[in-house]
């Protein structure tokens, strides 16, 4: 896929569906995949961070998240015309993993907001295996990285906020049982109503 780029930060040109579809053949290839949310807040920080810049080059899916993004995509001509958010395409992740029975795990915020997210998710999807769910406040990673293999999710969703749960999955991604990683910020509060 060609990627627009905006002040050297790539942006992926797919919606919804279409990201959906590309995970397909990537999980059935067991391919790892990541997905970052790129709003002009992002851009700016990563053309002063030459890390944030190569973290954020380097996942599968930039989503254009911020309403900036469409906006410079329009005047430079490229085909972003709708956004991608990461709360959004975290839910349709939840639908697509339910309908074809990948499990889920939900990594990060406070214990009492990720059970609850969990729960609303299972109201929501009846069909999805939640896996398992871990609160964002426990230090050994380590402990966390086995509690997420014995589980054995096809997909993570990580909220602690960015870049913080990025860098975690660039860390451990390598070394752990899911294919497709989401860093997702505030979305379990939101999902956790
Ligand atoms: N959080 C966490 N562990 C930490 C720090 C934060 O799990 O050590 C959680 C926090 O409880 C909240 C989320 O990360 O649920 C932070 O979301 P925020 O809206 O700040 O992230 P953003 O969307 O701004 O990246």
């Amino acid at each position: 896929m060609e990627k627009e780029q905006y002040f050297g930060v790539n942006v992926s040109p797919l919606n919804y569906e279409e990201i959906i579809q590309d995970l397909k053949t990537r999980i059935a290839l067991r391919e790892k995949s990541t997905i970052i949310a790129v709003n002009p807040e992002k851009v700016m920080a990563a053309e002063k961070n030459a890390e944030l810049m190569e973290l954020i080059n380097s996942s599968t899916y930039q989503i254009p998240d911020g309403v900036g993004i469409l906006l410079a995509s329009k005047l430079k001509k490229g085909s972003i015309r709708s956004r991608v958010t990461g709360v959004d395409m975290m839910d349709r992740l939840l639908k697509f993993a339910a309908d074809e029975g990948h499990g889920v795990f939900l990594y990060g915020a406070k214990e009492e907001v990720v059970q609850k997210a969990a729960e609303n998710i299972k109201a929501k999807y009846p069909a999805i295996h939640i896996s398992g769910t871990q609160n964002g406040y426990e230090k050994d990673a380590g402990k966390v990285v086995e509690k997420i293999n014995a589980a054995k999710p096809d997909l993570l969703f990580v909220a602690m906020g960015s870049p913080r749960q990025e860098l975690w999955i660039r860390e451990h991604m390598n070394h752990l049982h899911p294919v497709v990683f989401q860093g997702v910020g505030g979305s379990f509060d939101v999902f956790a109503g």
